[in-house]
């Protein structure tokens, strides 16, 4: 775990880090109590000598035996636009990791403009993020000193997303048998409460006597119960001035997806405790409303449940009647998402009158398939909100695509016996969409199918192994510019 600094006074350190520009070190800013001359000139003498790679993420290590610092790390900046700086962070925060706890560590980046101090800080503390339950792991803890041209309020914005995606990282890398659906609900009560947020879990008690019919039935089948988790956050604001727009963010929380008795083969079971990422992205997003006590409202809803098999399961050819009193049946128990999202959907609808709407899912295979495992498709029934999610996706580095409401696919949905059915088919993201909409009613809405790059098969640029965290600083950055806030 790495924890930043702005340090009072500029001490010597250990290993030092600096920036490569193409052929030019970055060094203008760097006091020589960090780096001394000498180091300095070793540094540039390693630059012409060995032309290193600049580009954002390459990492060059000079040792300077007996010196202090004993090491610098070159790290090459791209452009040094914050794209690049948050890339470059990334590969940094890591190496930062791996070296002994001992070490003192000062990076001296510059990184003047909000957006790219804000990258930087984004970048060393993603870097920095390891999970392991090896009952040997540790879990060193690198303070790390940031010297140079640097914006504070950047810093602190990156540092925080970077810690709200963290988390959703731990949620979502938790196996299922520390992650109950009422155990998600501790966790995110735990860890909002304390930020700002009021945080309601609703057992399945209270779940059947309100008719979340959905939430049930997916659930049903499970030892563990289903819970929905409602943190809200309402930030104090001064008479007299206007209502503030209230954003409803709603993530699939599905702890263990096991196909249910349309079981999934191996293979395809085995990642299926990430199931729940977009409700931890949800969680994480607003965390991050809530430390910055952003001027907008926000409720984020997980409907968590496990999708298990046992004789209480739904069964295919169920028909299940959801909060809003819309009926489905089940023609595959695996297209289980949709439906816990259904009730969650109707409910903020009817009951919490937001704004906007925005879902975010590990929905559907079909969408991995589309765009792979970097992208994510999203759909929306209003451009001004597709704009404002593009621009957001942009700023975080975490792509999104824009996928058609095609109604052409409408008539798949339809279901001899009810409202609609869960199967409708190929195109399946489409489909999947299609189902929600009719939830959603006219209300602004998007919906983010998250299902390629919220898990990672090994490390990238930005991602991690395991769970990725997708989509949590991307919902935290239209938060806050929905809020205003640049
Ligand atoms: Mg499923
Ligand atoms: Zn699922």
């Amino acid at each position: 775990m790495i924890l930043l600094q702005i340090p009072e006074r500029r001490d010597a350190a250990d290993v030092v880090a600096i920036g490569l520009i193409g052929t030019e070190l970055q060094l203008h800013e760097v006091s020589t109590t960090v780096l001394p001359v000498a180091a300095a000139e070793a540094c540039a003498q390693y630059v012409s000598a060995e032309q290193p790679d600049s580009e954002a993420g390459a990492l060059h290590t000079v040792t300077l035996p007996g010196a202090v610092p004993a090491t610098v790390l070159i790290a090459g900046l791209g452009d040094g636009g914050p794209d690049d700086l948050r890339v470059a962070a990334v590969a940094l925060g890591r190496r930062i990791e791996r070296l002994p706890e001992s070490r003192s560590v000062c990076v001296a980046i510059d990184a003047p403009s909000p957006q790219q101090s804000r990258a930087l800080a984004e970048g060393l503390v993603l870097g920095g993020y390891q999970y392991s339950l090896a009952s040997d792991a540790s879990e060193p803890l690198h303070q790390i000193d940031l010297v140079g041209n640097l914006d504070r309020a950047g810093l602190t914005a990156g540092d925080e997303a970077a810690d709200a995606a963290g988390w959703a990282r731990d949620l979502g890398n938790t196996p299922a048998n520390d992650l109950t659906p009422a155990r998600l609900g501790e966790l995110a009560e735990q860890q909002l409460t304390p930020a700002g947020c009021k945080v309601t879990v609703y057992d399945p008690a209270w779940l059947a006597d309100q008719g979340f019919g959905g939430m049930l039935a997916v659930g049903g089948g499970a030892a563990a119960g289903p819970r929905l988790i409602e943190a809200s956050y309402r930030p104090r604001r001064k008479s007299g001035t206007p209502r503030l727009p209230h954003v409803v963010l709603v993530g699939k929380g599905i702890t263990f997806d096991s196909g249910g008795l349309n079981l999934k083969p191996a293979e395809g079971m085995r990642n299926m405790h990430t199931d729940m990422c977009g409700g931890a992205a949800v969680l994480g997003a607003i965390q991050y409303a809530a430390m910055q006590k952003l001027p907008i409202t926000v409720t984020a809803l997980v409907p968590a449940a496990e999708n298990a098999v046992s004789g209480t399961a739904m069964r295919p050819s169920d028909v299940i009647t959801h909060y809003s009193g819309r009926t489905t049946e089940v023609g595959n128990t695996d297209a289980e998402g949709r439906l816990v999202l259904a009730d969650a959907i109707g409910y903020a609808v009817s009951r919490l009158k937001p704004d906007v709407l925005i879902d975010i899912a590990t929905l559907t295979g079909a969408m991995r398939i589309a765009l792979g495992t970097e992208t994510a498709g999203y759909f929306a029934n209003d451009d001004d909100l597709a704009g404002r999610l593009e621009a957001a996706a942009a700023e975080t580095g975490e792509p999104i695509w824009r996928m058609p409401l095609e109604h052409r696919y409408a008539k798949q949905l339809k279901s001899p016996v009810a409202d609609a059915r869960n199967n409708p088919g190929i195109p399946g993201a489409i489909t999947a969409a299609l189902f929600l909409q009719p939830f959603v009613g006219e209300l602004p809405w998007a919906h983010l199918d998250i299902a390629g790059p919220a898990r990672a098969a090994e490390d990238g640029p930005l991602l991690c192994r395991g769970a990725t965290g997708f989509g949590t600083r991307l919902l935290a950055r239209y938060l806050e510019a929905t809020a205003g806030v640049l």
